[in-house]
């Protein structure tokens, strides 16, 4: 390809607060249109804001975790424009002095090395409230339970040249803000959502071809998707000799394209300014140095430790420290089991994730706890039971809530190890096949094959399998 993509993302992260940014109204997710929207919401006149220091503590600890600084003289402006989910006509955003500048996130997209994404900015402010187009004929309606919500604006340097790359950038923001417990990372909910900032150029250019800004993608998959779209559809006019135009576009998932919404010429002058309602936000060493030591461990350290502390992949670590739930999971299963950290990596990364993707479940909402996972790994690790049959036992203990040794008591499924029985099975194997006998020492020997699996057979699956095979290539050369 001759273009190279230029690739800078917004991500708005929902403030995990009780309470919205600028009032006591609650910020609960899906109560009845304006039942959360007190007079500061609704702008109603004579009200004055009050800054939810929560909102602050959770911009703070977010500009900690990713190596930023925190900057202690920042500013509330107004960002001015008219829209009816709007009733104030203006947004309480920060403009030139935000609360975080700065930082970095380490990305490590599929097969590729991994590298650092610049964070130019983060910045606190209130979202708007929501226009629902949908049930009323030829009317809007307004429900303003979403207006003064806080959200965490966090902007990336241009530093990404693929759709992949941005993926991976938001996935580990993703990852980062549900660790730091500031964001619940609902994205369904528009928790968490993105603007992309697409642009190509010729391979080789220094300078930065024009972009496009793609608004509110709220799923990893359309922002792969609209990225990969823009990026065509740039290379597609620049290719026939025309000019990208900078403009706003929005994503429509059913066709897979993106349109344009408005162009710069028609951009808004928002005529930013302070907010004379609001004190600058003054922020102490004292307070960064609190929130410092109520950070958790960071993904990437826990990763680390991970690989250092149980001898993983570092592509197992990655998986399994995703999310803090499942690393917590794999961690509870090991200490009621004290199996091979790699049986319970593997267990957690198959069967399990199987089969809480096929109900889309998550891990928290697990019918088979970490103490009960850790029960049946005991029982593969001393060999009591197989590898398969521990997946029929697994199987079981996902429909009823019982242990694995309950299970495999019950259902009689305890591996057969002991010598003598085996050998008899063997034997009666043997004896009752005379024909497959001949063609096994006649040297064909895929027939092996054969009776090993009579024997598991006539064991029911019982039978130590590496015991079979050991006693069976004896047997059968006598
Ligand atoms: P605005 O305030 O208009 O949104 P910014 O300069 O703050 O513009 O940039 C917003 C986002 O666009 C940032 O994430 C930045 O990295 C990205 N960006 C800026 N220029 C380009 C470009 N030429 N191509 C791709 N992304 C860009
Ligand atoms: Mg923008």
């Amino acid at each position: 390809m001759q273009w190279e993509p230029v690739i800078g993302l917004e991500i708005h992260a929902q403030l995990a607060t009780r309470s919205k940014i600028f009032s006591s109204a609650s910020t609960a997710y899906g109560a009845a249109p304006n039942t959360q929207a007190c007079a500061v919401d609704l702008g109603l006149p004579g009200v004055l804001p009050v800054l939810n220091r929560n909102a602050v503590r959770m911009a703070i600890k977010l500009g900690l975790a990713i190596g930023a600084t925190v900057v202690t003289h920042s500013v509330f402006a107004r960002k001015n424009y008219f829209y009816p989910d709007l009733p104030k006509g203006y947004q309480i955003s920060q403009y030139e002095l935000p609360v975080v500048k700065g930082g970095h996130l380490r990305i490590e997209p599929d097969g590729e090395v991994a590298q650092e994404v610049g964070v130019t900015r983060a910045h606190l402010e209130e979202d708007a409230g929501k226009s629902l187009h949908e049930d009323f004929h030829g009317l809007s309606g307004i429900d303003l339970n979403r207006a003064g919500t806080p959200l965490l604006e966090i902007v990336s340097e241009p530093d990404m040249r693929s759709a992949a790359q941005a993926v991976a950038y938001m996935k580990k923001l993703h990852t980062l803000v549900r660790y730091l417990e500031i964001c619940d990372g609902n994205m369904q909910e528009g928790s968490f959502r993105c603007d992309a900032n697409v642009s190509v150029r010729k391979k080789g250019q220094t300078t930065f071809g024009i972009r496009a800004e793609i608004k509110n993608l709220n799923s990893f998959r359309y922002v792969e998707r609209a990225i990969n779209y823009e990026i065509e559809r740039q290379a597609d006019v620049l290719e026939a000799g025309g000019k990208v135009v900078q403009e706003t576009r929005l994503y429509d998932s059913q066709r897979d394209e993106t349109r344009p919404m408005r162009s710069k010429e028609e951009a808004n002058d928002y005529r930013y300014f302070p907010d004379p309602d609001l004190l600058p936000v003054e922020i102490t060493a004292e307070l960064i140095e609190e929130l410092r030591l109520e950070l958790p461990e960071l993904p990437d350290e826990k990763r680390q430790r991970f690989v250092a502390d149980y001898a993983l992949s570092s592509y197992d670590a990655g998986i399994l420290t995703a999310s803090r739930e499942m690393a917590d999971y794999f961690e509870k299963t090991l200490e009621h089991s004290a199996v091979q950290p790699k049986l319970a990596a593997n267990w957690m990364m198959g069967e399990l994730s199987a089969l809480l993707n096929k109900q889309a479940m998550s891990i928290v909402d697990s019918p088979i706890g970490p103490e009960r996972l850790g029960g049946l790994l005991k029982r593969i690790a001393d060999q009591t039971i197989s590898g398969k049959i521990a997946k029929q036992v697994f199987e079981s203990m996902w429909a009823v809530d019982e242990t694995a040794d309950e299970i495999i008591e019950a259902r009689g499924l305890k591996q057969i190890t002991d010598r003598s029985t085996i050998e008899t099975l063997i034997d009666e194997v043997i004896n009752a096949s005379s024909q497959q006998l001949e063609q096994y020492r006649a040297g064909k020997d895929k027939v092996f094959g054969y009776f090993v699996g009579q024997v598991m057979r006539r064991s029911k699956g019982k039978a130590n399998p590496a015991q079979v095979n050991e006693i069976l290539r004896r047997k059968l050369k006598e």
